[in-house]
């Protein structure tokens, strides 16, 4: 007799559902995604006890006959793909054919279903993966498919629930994600009977975006876009100040579908370069469209993950896409819309939408283009100001014709700009100077340095000095000359004029430290970036140091000379800025 056994399908379903039903909000995501694929304007969540006890989602999708009903409840049935061809050009979200039967088989699962044109409509009820009922049924067109009990047949997964409050968390994030990529989808969401979130279908996503995110994103989100023949990236941002401590509020769609991918991450973080405080996310909400032959969507169960074939062409346009947005008035370089009729957002729908016409639904399609124009977010009538549509943002590369009143605290420069009163961080913004003055050189001719009278030597670890090695010809362009001397010393022979020869050292172990952090295999150009930081750190004038008066009048036209002159390198505000009506309104003078 054989060892090997082909598993009957029940105990296989349960297998693949321990995979794509991790928990109840999973079964929320897949139902749903079946819903959107099914062309529905409107879906309705109701949970129990935080989906433990009861998920029900109904629609007003196509619905299914009674022979596809029963078609979908089997392994590897699906409507969405028929051949190997189409794998890999995958327009639904749902493609796996798992889902259903995965449910089916840890729950008691029931579907009632009709299509529009049938007069009546059939339901099924299973248990543990075995059907109980097929019957007729009175419905109104679309889908309703109810999960009670699930996971009673999994001691060890129900076990693993957390409480319902936490439960519930999920299935609202879930339906939130999915909201925020379907505006013109009426989302519902009903626990134990009370509605907890009710979002009506809006042809205008900023109205959806501002409902699901919080009001208080609405005059602080920025509308960012790019796109070339074969990508296109649509979206807002949130200002460099509205941050988060996690990367919760970054929400990213390709071709609409909810995904989470460390790269797009990355990508936004790198536009932000340099205004973030370290540690701080942005809000965003970023849609990317790409050919569905760029991107390999069956990489894991779930689907939240995806593999993009030509990942640094999409990594440099987010990158350039964020950062264009960040500096005022900097149009987008691919904005040809001479006469100011075309937004650049409508161009970017309108390019998303060719990559995703939806599967079923004209209805959605059409309410989409529509919208197009439309795309902008309120209080951001930033169209009207400039032709390309690009909203005015914070940062203000113009000069300010900042007038210096003063230096206080030994720390700070008092200056008086129009009608605002500005305060300077002149550690801050020394910082920003000096870092884009190296960064000037990086391209260009190598630093003024300084020979040391008496070279110093410096001891590292085995990992330090790997790392330093590998720095020395970078450093070099920047007027620190480093000589190894034995295995794991050094000597230090000259070092920039910005800087007091006696910080060298710390310096150098400074930029190793952060470099091993970083690792320097992933990307030289960041490490070396991240040692220009530190350089720049290191010479700047410091807080509680006394400037002359020319001193201060240097700093400032310096700081007024720069591109970001915003935010120092590390992303520290570098000034502070009141409006006089509000200081004559703190003296009560209106
Ligand atoms: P997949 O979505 O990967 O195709 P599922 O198991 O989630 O697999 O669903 C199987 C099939 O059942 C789908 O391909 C679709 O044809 C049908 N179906 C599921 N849910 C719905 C729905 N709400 N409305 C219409 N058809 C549905
Ligand atoms: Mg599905």
């Amino acid at each position: 007799m054989t060892k090997i056994r082909i598993l009957p399908e029940i105990l296989s379903n349960k297998i693949a559902a321990g995979e794509v039903v991790e928990r109840p909000a999973s079964v929320v995501k897949e139902l749903i995604e079946n819903s959107l694929d099914a062309g529905s304007t409107r879906i309705l969540i109701e949970i129990e006890k935080g989906g433990i006890s009861l998920i029900r989602i109904s629609d007003n999708g196509c619905g299914m006959s009674r022979d596809d009903a029963l078609l979908s409840i089997e392994r590897y049935a699906t409507s969405k793909i028929y051949s190997d061809e189409d794998l890999f050009s995958i327009h639904t979200l749902g493609f796996r054919g798992e889902a259903l039967p995965s449910i089916a088989s840890v729950s008691r699962l029931s579907i009632i279903s009709r299509e529009p044109s049938a007069e009546s409509g059939t339901e099924i009820v299973m248990e543990g993966g075995k059907i109980l009922k097929v019957s007729d049924a009175g419905a109104p067109a679309g889908t309703q498919i109810t999960v009670r009990k699930l996971f009673f047949n999994i001691p060890a997964r129900l076990k693993f629930l957390k409480t319902i409050r936490t439960e519930t968390g999920h299935i609202s994030d879930v339906v939130s994600n999915m909201a925020l990529g379907w505006p013109n989808v009426h989302f519902r969401l009903v626990h134990d009977g009370y509605a907890i979130q009710n979002w009506a279908a809006s042809d205008d996503h900023t109205t959806r975006i501002a409902e699901v995110l919080g009001n208080t994103l609405e005059n602080n989100l920025s509308p960012v876009s790019a796109k070339n023949e074969d990508f296109c990236i649509s979206g807002w941002i949130s200002r460099p100040d509205m941050t988060r401590a996690t990367s919760q509020g970054i929400h990213v769609f390709v071709n609409r579908r909810f995904v989470r991918d460390k790269m797009i991450t990355h990508a936004l973080m790198e536009g932000y370069s340099g205004r973030l405080m370290k540690g701080q996310f942005p809000t965003a909400v970023l849609f990317i469209a790409v050919p569905f032959r760029d991107v390999d969507v069956n990489v894991h169960p779930s689907k939240q993950e995806i593999r993009f074939f030509r990942k640094q062409q999409i990594y440099e346009m987010i990158v350039d896409a964020v950062s264009s947005c960040l500096v005022h008035n900097q149009k987008p370089s691919w904005v040809h819309s001479e006469s100011g009729e075309t937004s650049v957002i409508s161009e970017a729908l309108a390019h998303s939408e060719k990559k995703h016409p939806l599967p079923f639904s004209g209805i959605i399609k059409k309410s989409l283009s529509d919208t197009a124009s439309t795309y902008q977010l309120p209080g951001f009538s930033g169209s009207k100001k400039n032709p390309a549509g690009q909203a005015p943002l914070w940062e203000t590369a113009q000069p300010e014709n900042l007038k210096a009143i003063g230096q206080f605290f030994d720390s700070y420069i008092l200056c008086e700009s129009g009608a605002n009163i500005v305060i300077i961080d002149q550690h801050a913004a020394h910082e920003r100077i000096l870092f884009e003055k190296l960064a000037d050189r990086a391209t260009g001719k190598k630093l003024p340095a300084q020979r040391m009278l008496i070279p110093e030597t410096l001891e590292l670890n085995y990992r330090q000095s790997h790392i330093l090695e590998r720095l020395i010809p970078d450093l070099e362009k920047y007027g620190i000359e480093i000589e190894p001397f034995g295995k794991q010393s050094f000597v230090i022979k000259s070092s920039p004029v910005m800087l007091s020869g006696n910080e060298i050292k710390t310096l150098i172990t400074e930029m190793v430290d952060s470099a091993l952090e970083t690792g320097i295999d992933s990307n030289m150009g960041k490490t070396v970036e991240e040692c220009l930081k530190l350089m720049a750190c290191h010479g700047a004038i410091r807080a509680n140091q006394t400037l002359s008066s020319s001193e201060i009048a240097e700093l400032i036209t310096e700081i007024e000379a720069c591109k970001i002159p915003g935010h120092c390198p590390h992303g520290r505000p570098t000034r502070i800025k009141w409006q006089r009506q509000e200081i004559d309104k703190l003296f009560k003078r209106t």
